[in-house]
């Protein structure tokens, strides 16, 4: 898609600035730190701001704009279903919904052959952990740290980084585990096979003393995403799948960010063959055009709630324009082959791109990731693995991770920063030559982040 110009408006872009400085309250943040850039307009793999400066945007938004923006088949779809039909309550069977949910069941793995319609992923972890803990009748759940589900008070819970702190009630049922990370291994090992032994053995552990008869499920990102996109090794959640098996626990894989094309799969769970008994998604699967989510559900647990009420429900649950979306969305990238191109050029331009930077670069550590998911970790040093000082919001000039982001916005590049890390998460719908621009703003940035080692 060729991108349109922008048009300078400063006076505007200063007007949306100071109305959102004055009344719009940013998630995860201190008010009074930040400094939200106002953006004009976006196409493609691109967006500009009010002076008419573009940048490339490798972060999807917040990793869920899988077909770019203002894809016009999906743009379309939004509009011709607001003329025909702009909302209807959830208990009515609607075109839109119905379709959506039969072209997303129909690319689940396995018999995830229902969909339960939510706003969003935490709402769909929310609702996933509900039915495991009504399917299984016990009431513990078992999640990874260097986790993220979602930001709604279950799913912060559900969440194994720092930010639940903040609303930790005793983490209400929730039990966490290490999963497996070579790069910062808990378990002092030094092959992926290693890894992956130690990290079921651990899991096993965890269960035994926990108590199976307790526990209802267990919730894993496919890949950990906002943690650092760690592509679990061969045999994990193959591993973790027979441990449900065994001890009659409910697997539920977490697809919010990893799903719909990400991976070069339509699905992160189809990379390893492994079929869960829940899987949640949101985000790619309407490239978060209107907000979406949902959780596909196997037929033993749709069959729990087959004669018995299911409690719980939202309102908006499978809004029409939203499904609309999906559906135009996931036709787009079936006709267009947006997945292959995620899988294609993450495996012959992207991967080998960032590995080269790796080379050249003493400041980054590790280079991991699939199709359009990837994580460069920045070091200080490469023996010790020392972090690159986290990102730091007050924007002190001399914080590394700050002055690399700097660098690459100045190339033209808006990188997705995360504490030591950058996440390479273009639209699954980029071209090799916008990776090839990228991937040289990426290379001039880290020679800053260079400096600091
Ligand atoms: N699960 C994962 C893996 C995510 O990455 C996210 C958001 O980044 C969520 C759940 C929460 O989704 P939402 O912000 O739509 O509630």
């Amino acid at each position: 898609m060729t991108p349109q110009t922008p048009q300078p408006n400063p006076e505007a872009g200063a007007a949306v600035k100071a109305a959102d400085r004055a009344h719009v309250f940013h998630s995860w943040s201190a008010q009074e730190l930040i400094d939200p850039l106002a953006v004009a307009g976006a196409e493609g793999s691109y967006f500009w701001d009010y002076d008419g400066r573009r940048y490339l945007d490798f972060t999807s938004g917040l990793v869920y704009t899988n077909v770019g923006y203002q894809h016009p088949k999906v743009v379309a779809a939004i509009q011709e279903q607001a003329a025909r039909m702009t909302t209807f309550a959830p208990a009515f069977a609607v075109e839109a919904r119905s379709e959506a949910a039969r072209l997303i069941a129909e690319r689940t793995p396995g018999d995830l052959d229902k969909i339960f319609f939510t706003n969003g992923g935490a709402d769909a972890n929310e609702h996933a952990v509900r039915m495991a803990r009504l399917h299984t009748g016990r009431p513990k759940v078992l999640s990874a740290y260097r986790s993220y589900h979602g930001g709604t008070q279950q799913a912060i819970n559900l969440t194994g980084d720092p930010r639940r702190w903040a609303s930790d009630t005793a983490s209400q049922g929730v039990v966490h585990f290490w999963a497996p990370f070579l790069y910062r291994s808990r378990f002092y090992a030094e092959t992926e096979e290693q890894e992956c032994a130690r990290a079921l053995e651990h899991l096993e552990t965890t269960i035994a003393f926990e108590g199976p008869s307790t526990i209802a499920a267990i919730l894993l990102e496919t890949i950990p995403g906002t943690a650092g996109i760690m592509v679990p090794p061969a045999g994990y959640l193959a591993g973790v799948r027979e441990l449900c098996d065994k001890y009659g626990i409910v697997l539920i894989l977490d697809e919010v960010m990893a799903g719909f094309g990400r991976t070069g799969k339509w699905f992160a769970a189809d990379l390893y063959d492994v079929v869960p008994d829940l899987m949640t998604f949101a985000k790619g699967v309407n490239s978060g055009y209107v907000p979406l989510g949902g959780v596909a559900i196997s037929g033993a647990i749709a069959e729990t709630f087959g004669k018995r009420a299911y409690p719980g429900g939202l309102t908006y649950s499978g809004h029409p324009l939203a499904c609309a979306a999906a559906v135009a969305t996931i036709n787009a990238m079936e006709e267009e082959g947006i997945v292959e191109n995620a899988a294609r050029l993450g495996e012959t331009v992207l991967g080998p791109g960032l590995r080269e930077l790796a080379e050249r670069h003493p400041s980054v550590g590790d280079v991991r990731g699939v199709g359009m998911f990837w994580a460069v970790e920045l070091v200080r040093d490469r023996e010790t693995r020392e972090p690159l000082v986290p990102y730091n919001a007050a924007g002190e000039a001399n914080a590394p991770m700050a002055a690399f982001a700097a660098a690459a916005k100045e190339g033209g590049l808006w990188p997705f920063v995360n504490m030591n890390r950058t996440h390479v998460v273009p639209p699954c719908t980029v071209s090799e030559a916008e990776l090839k621009e990228g991937l040289a703003v990426l290379d001039a940035a880290l020679s800053v982040a260079d400096q600091h080692v």
